[in-house]
């Protein structure tokens, strides 16, 4: 992960010691959103990566993902679609159970939510252990979506998601680590 932009958006993280529980260090982007010329920057970093690789749709995960998501589906001409927690999505699903650095998680997507072959690019704002990533790739396989790539605000390489993502065969894209 090295952008022009990576040590920046990195120093506009916040980490949250022991929180939600202790043990964790909680990557914290809400200073980031909060500064308008490093929100920008940060979109930017994703329409330079990605906008010369024909994306179809963004696929969005619940809930971090949304916030660079929808702009990076605004400006990049795609469609936007939500991969989200269980029990949230009204109509027909399919679901992928993982577990989380702290518990366990369903995510589901919309049976419809692709066209066979549409090439989809997977949004989230952290990779930690890699499970929620993965969940949501596989999902968007199962409806017949090409996943073109995984891409995160940042990646935690030593807890092995990106490395574990890589080896189910999808390709991964962080700003930074
Ligand atoms: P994982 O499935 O273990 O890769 O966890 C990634 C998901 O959980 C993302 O949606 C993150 O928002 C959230 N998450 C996990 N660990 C952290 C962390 N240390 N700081 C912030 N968010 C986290």
């Amino acid at each position: 992960a090295s952008t022009p932009y990576s040590d920046y958006i990195k120093g506009v993280i916040r980490t949250v010691r022991d929180w939600p529980q202790a043990g964790i260090n909680f990557r914290d982007i809400t200073p980031l959103m909060q500064n308008r010329a490093a929100f920008r920057k940060l979109i930017d970093a994703f329409v330079h990566q990605y906008q010369e690789q024909e994306i179809d749709a963004i696929a969005a995960i619940d809930a971090r993902g949304f916030i660079i998501g929808a702009p990076l589906a605004y400006e990049l001409n795609t469609s936007f679609v939500p991969v989200r927690k269980k029990g949230k999505l009204p109509f027909k699903t399919l679901s992928e159970t993982y577990k989380l650095e702290y518990g366990e998680a369903t995510v589901e997507l919309h049976a419809d939510a692709f066209q066979a072959g549409e090439r989809i690019l997977v949004v989230d704002d952290l990779i930690a252990t890699g499970g929620t990533m993965l969940a949501a790739a596989k999902l968007i396989k199962r409806v017949g979506g090409e996943v073109v790539e995984c891409a995160t605000i940042i990646d935690l390489p030593d807890l092995g998601g990106s490395d574990a993502i890589q080896a189910a065969g999808f390709k991964i894209f962080s700003v930074c680590s």
